[in-house]
């Protein structure tokens, strides 16, 4: 037997492993079945909330690649109700795959501004989280900074940033494509490439790791993970990086800063149906918004409700209002722009 069949016979058993375990509650009334990139404990809170406040309960495949594929080759027989994950991307791809069913909820769509779901009702954006600049408190003086001048050769030799074709990174060169067109994007990209400090690697909190090494001055990094840095009492280090930086909230020329969001969509077969659209309300509820806010360090997207007081104290965010949609549009031309400008190649020697 090669290698490749005994690895296909050994996802064989873990989906055998998988069916059964659902096997008993896939069709029970009180239940919910939700398959999910996001880490476990990050969900964890809202579902126990949920469960105390309609009884039902929560079963969760917790996935690190291959979602939609899965979901698939379950066919008719999938247990999956509702997914969640992280970033537009995934969710439009989940939707492309033809694994989400349209829902059309009056209370989810009141909840849930229009801008971060889709005009079909096949995905929800339920917690926000901002694409910004973090800057070293030591080196950097400057309080504002906008994305264009990411390319300004003031910067040069000074900025770390994860690979550019990270989701987060498509995302945020999907909406320069937006506000700039294609051109205009792809001569700032060149420019963002000149002022790089190293070759793009890492995730975002490595990015600070490098500011406090002296590696570089300022990083591009999601929001969340300097309130997961800053309050890490495991991590003593990672509280450093954390608390080197400032948090710049860069704007395009509306004055407003890029926003990517975790959601959830009902999966299309949804054998408990009517309990996935209760979870779909629930996370769009108030309460959910108060736990996502209070525990994750993501942004509510509940308009009004505020965030953390971790999140609070980076400044104020001004969230772009360009439909999540547009930027998904534009993820193919964002990703091969990048392998056109060499922008994982690093600055040019
Ligand atoms: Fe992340």
């Amino acid at each position: 037997m090669t290698i490749g069949n005994a690895r296909s016979k050994a996802a064989g058993y873990a989906a055998l492993a998988l069916a059964t375990l659902f096997a008993g509650s896939a069709l029970a009334d009180g239940t919910v079945n939700i398959y999910t990139y996001r880490q476990p404990e990050l969900i964890q809170p809202v579902l126990d909330a949920f469960t105390a406040e309609t009884g039902i309960k929560t079963e969760v495949l917790f996935l690190d690649k291959g979602l939609e594929e899965r979901i698939l080759a379950e066919g008719q027989n999938s247990p999956a109700d509702v997914i969640m994950t992280v970033d537009v991307a995934r969710l439009t791809t989940a939707k492309e795959k033809g694994v989400t069913q349209a829902l059309d909820d009056a209370t989810v769509n009141a909840n849930l501004p229009a801008e971060y779901r889709d005009p079909e009702g096949h995905w929800f954006g339920v917690t926000k989280r901002a694409r910004v600049v973090y800057a070293s408190k030591e080196r950097v003086k400057d309080t504002t900074i906008t994305y264009a001048e990411l390319a300004d050769p003031k910067w040069k030799g000074k900025i770390c940033m994860r690979s550019g074709q990270h989701d987060y990174n498509l995302a945020l060169f999907g909406a320069a494509i937006a506000h700039w067109g294609p051109e205009k994007t792809e001569e700032w990209m060149k420019g963002l490439k000149a002022n790089l400090a190293r070759k793009p690697e890492g995730g975002d909190r490595p990015q600070a790791k490098a500011i406090a090494a002296g590696e570089c001055d300022i990083a591009i990094g999601n929001t969340y993970y300097v309130g997961l840095m800053r309050t890490n009492e495991k991590d003593s280090q990672e509280k450093e990086w954390g608390n080197g930086i400032n948090v710049l909230f860069p704007t395009f020329e509306n004055g407003l800063t890029h926003v990517n969001i975790s959601g959830a969509a009902l999966a299309k077969n949804a054998p408990n149906r009517e309990n996935g659209v209760k979870l779909i309300q629930f996370l769009s509820s108030h309460k959910a918004q108060q736990v996502y806010a209070e525990k994750n360090f993501e942004y509510p997207v509940e308009p009004g409700l505020e965030p953390s007081e971790t999140v609070k104290a980076f400044g104020e965010l001004k969230s772009d209002t360009l439909p999540l949609v547009e930027i998904a549009k534009n993820r193919k031309a964002a990703s091969e722009m990048v392998d056109r400008v060499g922008l994982d190649d690093g600055p040019a020697s």
